[in-house]
């Protein structure tokens, strides 16, 4: 497995630091967010490191990653009423882990918001 030092998402993977873990495998881990936005604010990660979805990340472990997207939406109770996902991506895209995420956001209608921060 490999690991970037001083990266919380690798020291969640490794269970290093504590995170309330929804669903796991051999290549990667759903947790809570620690600051959740809405009612159901679930993270995906790949336990390897990668810096964003935009770092040569195998394409079988996004495949991996984005199949359970709605595996882990039914584990929250969201997959029928609806959930938005969400991979921000580099310092415009508003990424402030750069461990490859995926927020899962639900438990409430989302506004429709795609433009630029105010
Ligand atoms: P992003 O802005 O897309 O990089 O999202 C990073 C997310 O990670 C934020 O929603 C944080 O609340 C969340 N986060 C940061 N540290 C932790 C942690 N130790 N455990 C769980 N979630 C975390
Ligand atoms: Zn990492």
């Amino acid at each position: 497995m490999s690991n970037k030092p001083d990266c919380i998402f690798c020291k969640i993977a490794a269970k290093e630091i504590p995170a309330e873990i929804v669903y796991e495998d051999d290549s990667i881990i759903a947790f809570e967010d620690a600051n959740p936005q809405v009612p159901v604010h679930t993270l995906i990660i790949p336990k390897d490191h990668y810096d964003s979805i935009a770092d040569n990340v195998p394409s079988e472990l996004l495949a991996k990653i984005f199949s359970n997207v709605a595996n882990v939406a039914k584990i929250k109770g969201v997959r029928e009423s609806g959930f938005r996902t969400v991979v921000n991506t580099g310092d415009e895209g508003g990424q402030t882990v750069h461990h490859l995420h995926v927020h899962i956001l639900g438990g409430a209608a989302l506004p429709i918001h795609m433009g630029p921060a105010d």
